[in-house]
C-alpha cells in the first residue's frame, strides 16, 4: 500500500475574488508543490506543477530568475499524487480530509512550475494511477491538458506516442507568445523548435487523438470541440502585440487553422499588459470568421495561480530582500486559510 503520508504543508490560501484555493507543500527532498483548485461550473480543475523549480528562462514568466543557482528537479509521481489527494480536500485530519467540492469530475491541467514535455513519465504514471485518485476522491472522470513551449520536435514526437499508446485523454495548450521565430528565441529562450514545425508537430497530434476513439470519449466529456490542440498567446505591450505580429499571427492562423486563446498578461517589472487585445480579436475573428478565438483571464489572480505566475517566496527564499519578505508575508496574512 503506498503512503500517502510524505508531504509536509506549507499552506493553503485562497483567492477572495474567485475561491481558487492553492495548497503549497515541501517534499521529502525539500523542493516545493503548488497546486491550485479553480472553482469551475461543470467540474474540478486542479492546476499542477511538473517540476519542483523552473529555469527554463521564459522572459513573461514571474519564477524564473538568474540570480538563481538552482536547477528543475522532476517532481516524483508518489509524492504528486499525494498533492494531488490534499489539494483537493479540507486539509483537516479531524474532518477526515473530505473533498472541497461535489463535482463528478476532474481536470488536471499541467499548466504550474516546470516544462511537461521534460517530466512525461510523471504524465504516464499520474494516468496509470488515475483510479487511485478516482477512488479516494470519488471522481467519476478524469481528463488531462498541459501547457507546454514545445522545447524540441522530437520530445513532441516522443510525447504523441506516448498519449496515444497510453489511451491519455489529454488536451495540449502551445504556449506561442509571439509568430516570429527569432523574437520567439529571445522571449522563449529554451524553445529550439520552429513555429511551422510546432504547428504541423501539433496538427499531427490532433490527428491522432482524432483517431483514437478511447481517448475522444473521454475528452468529448470535457470540451465543447472535440480538436485537442489550442495555441496560448499572451499580448505584451510593445513585446508581441504590433501589426507586424499581427499580420504573421494571421498568415499562420489560416494556415493551420488551430485554435487560438488569448491570456490576460501579468504585468512583471519592464512587461505590460497591451491594449491592443480587442483589435487582434476583432481582426482576427473578421479575417478568419470560423476560427476559435477565445480570452482568458486566469484565475486565481490574488493567489498567482496561473501559468507563469507562482508565490515566488517559496522559490526564491535565498535571495528575497527584506521588502519581498515583507509583502509576502502580507500576503500571507490576507489569504492564508486553516486547512
Ligand atoms: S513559463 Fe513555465 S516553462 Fe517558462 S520559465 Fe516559467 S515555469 Fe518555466
Amino acid at each position: 500500500m503506498t503512503n500517502y503520508n510524505n508531504l509536509k504543508s506549507l499552506g493553503v490560501f485562497i483567492d477572495h475574488n474567485d475561491d481558487s484555493i492553492k495548497s503549497v507543500f515541501k517534499s521529502t527532498n525539500g523542493g516545493v508543490i503548488e497546486m491550485t483548485l479553480i472553482n469551475n461550473k461543470s467540474y474540478d480543475v486542479l492546476c499542477v506543477p511538473t517540476h519542483h523549480f523552473c529555469n527554463l528562462g521564459c522572459k513573461m514568466c514571474h519564477l524564473t530568475n538568474n540570480k538563481l543557482n538552482k536547477c528543475m528537479e522532476p517532481i516524483e509521481s508518489t509524492e504528486f499524487i499525494e498533492a494531488v489527494l490534499k489539494s483537493v480536500c479540507n486539509q483537516n485530519p479531524e474532518k477526515n480530509y473530505d473533498r472541497r467540492t461535489n463535482k463528478k469530475d476532474l481536470l488536471i491541467s499541467f499548466m504550474g512550475v516546470g516544462e511537461p514535455l521534460l517530466n512525461q513519465s510523471l504524465i504516464k504514471q499520474v494516468f496509470e494511477n488515475e483510479n487511485v485518485i478516482k477512488y479516494l476522491l470519488h471522481y467519476n472522470n478524469i481528463s488531462y491538458a498541459v501547457a507546454t513551449m514545445l522545447p524540441s520536435g522530437e520530445l513532441f514526437e516522443k510525447f504523441t506516442k506516448m498519449i496515444n499508446e497510453n489511451n491519455i485523454p489529454l488536451k495540449v495548450h502551445f504556449s506561442l507568445h509571439n509568430p516570429d521565430d527569432n523574437q520567439r528565441f529571445e522571449i522563449i529562450p529554451s524553445s529550439s523548435i520552429k513555429i511551422c514545425d510546432a504547428l504541423k508537430l501539433l496538427k499531427i497530434y490532433a490527428n491522432t487523438l482524432q483517431n483514437n476513439k478511447h481517448i475522444m470519449q473521454n475528452y468529448n466529456l470535457f470540451h465543447r470541440n472535440s480538436i485537442p490542440i489550442e495555441i496560448h498567446y499572451t499580448l505584451i505591450k510593445d513585446v508581441n502585440d504590433g501589426e507586424n505580429e499581427l499580420s504573421k499571427m494571421l498568415m499562420l492562423l489560416s494556415r493551420y487553422s488551430i485554435p487560438i486563446k488569448f491570456l490576460t498578461f501579468n504585468p512583471k517589472e519592464d512587461m505590460q499588459i497591451s491594449d491592443n487585445q480587442s483589435h487582434w480579436i476583432s481582426t482576427i475573428k473578421t479575417e478568419l470568421p470560423s476560427l476559435v478565438v477565445k480570452t482568458y483571464s486566469p484565475p486565481g489572480k490574488q493567489i498567482g495561480s496561473s501559468c507563469g505566475e507562482f508565490t515566488k517566496h517559496y522559490y526564491h527564499m535565498e535571495i528575497e530582500t527584506a521588502e519581498e519578505l515583507n509583502e509576502f508575508l502580507t500576503w500571507e496574512n490576507q489569504h492564508k486559510i486553516n486547512y
